[in-house]
């Protein structure tokens, strides 16, 4: 629930609206898990809440450490259904911490690349499911490291957060509401594949969190190939929906480009995405294949990598390397999928015929 809606619950059942408030600030602010901790109300009031109410819809299933601090954890839907939710600290700047959330139960996208994409599409996660990854990684770190903070949030776990549009709206305005965990929008982020309707109706938002687009080529050849959305909204088409994107003063999108070797990491290939560039502001998060057993690419060598890199800063483009993190316990980008030890996955669902077509909306 939003403010709003703990407020008309209140009144729903005859309390004043102001419990309502009481409540939302105890779940979304102090992070309780239970009606008992929630002093400030009478005890029949907090008995009936239990009756009537649940806070929290995740529980933990298990957490992994990466050798480079990188944590991921599995959590568990009421279904028993399993996703991922990663914490990532800064390597660098210890007040900095990144939490990575999913937004589906797998996702129905099916980049080439990515193993989120081979377990298929089993649900949307609730607005509920959203913000519990980061109350329960909250709660873990208060445990294991309570000097660390959460500090910045990323849409780029399992799922295509524009896929479940609704849910993602209500999500961002529950995380940056003041009166609960009271995040700040500029330090949120939206990754997707680059749904073109969606990006249009998220303009439109109050909340508005940055946005990173998974570009992946530098032309509609390539990523037709590696991304089959863009046989539904193709380069040309995301490109306008973005340079017509009310960004904030002295914000840029980002761009992800997963570099898989032979396939879009060529010196042409690096010209060919500053030329496309061009005028867009914006900067380029290179991220080097991480590779699964699912996909058959490879990550190019790594003077391979830097050549890119440079060709593209040569041409003006502002272009990161995003050195992998977690990649050790299946935690780096593109690598989650409910996997244990290295065992294969599992579709949630099981594909019968052809490939599906891009989604439509
Ligand atoms: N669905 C959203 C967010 C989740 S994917 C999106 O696609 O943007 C997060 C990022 O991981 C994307 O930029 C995607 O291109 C990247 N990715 C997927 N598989 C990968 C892999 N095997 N290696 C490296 N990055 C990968
Ligand atoms: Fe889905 Fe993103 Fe993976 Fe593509 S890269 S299949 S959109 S999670």
């Amino acid at each position: 629930m939003t403010l709003d809606d703990a407020m008309n619950f209140a009144v729903a059942q005859g309390w004043q609206k102001f419990r309502g408030e009481q409540v939302w600030r105890w779940v979304h602010g102090k992070g309780v898990r239970s009606f008992d901790e929630m002093t400030n109300l009478a005890k029949p009031v907090r008995a009936e809440l239990a009756n009537i109410a649940s806070i929290g819809g995740l529980t933990v299933g298990e957490i992994q450490t990466s050798k480079d601090g990188t944590r991921r954890l599995r959590l568990v839907t009421r279904e028993g259904r399993s996703i991922e939710t990663v914490l990532i600290p800064d390597g660098e700047r210890k007040e900095k911490l990144t939490q990575c959330i999913s937004s589906q139960i797998g996702c129905a996208v099916d980049c080439q690349f990515c193993a989120t994409a081979k377990l298929g599409l089993e649900r949307n996660l609730d607005a509920g499911e959203i913000v519990d990854q980061v109350y329960l990684a909250r709660r873990l770190l208060a445990e294991v490291d309570p000097e660390r903070r959460i500090t910045n949030i990323v849409y780029m776990g399992m799922g295509e957060p524009l896929h479940n549009y609704d849910n993602l709206i209500k999500s961002l305005s529950i995380l940056t509401d003041d009166k609960g965990l009271g995040l700040s929008q500029r330090r949120i982020t939206v990754s997707t594949s680059g749904l073109v309707p969606k990006l249009e109706r998220l303009g439109n938002e109050t909340v508005r969190p940055n946005l990173a687009v998974s570009l992946n080529a530098p032309n509609d050849t390539v990523r037709d190939m590696i991304m089959p959305i863009n046989r539904k909204w193709n380069i040309g088409k995301l490109l306008a929906a973005l340079k017509a994107y009310p960004l904030e003063q002295r914000r840029r999108i980002t761009f992800e480009y997963v570099l898989l070797a032979g396939v879009n990491d060529s010196i042409t290939d690096a010209g060919q995405l500053a030329k496309l560039l061009r005028g867009v502001k914006c900067k380029v998060n290179v991220i080097p294949y991480n590779p699964h057993p699912e996909a058959a690419y490879t990550r190019p060598a790594k003077h391979v990598i830097d050549a890119f890199q440079n060709e593209c800063k040569r041409l003006g483009l502002p272009t990161y390397l995003r050195t992998p993190r977690g990649d050790d316990i299946d935690a780096a980008c593109g690598q989650l999928a409910n996997r244990v030890d290295g065992s294969p996955i599992v579709p949630l669902r099981i594909r019968k015929g052809p490939p599906p077509a891009p989604p439509v909306d």
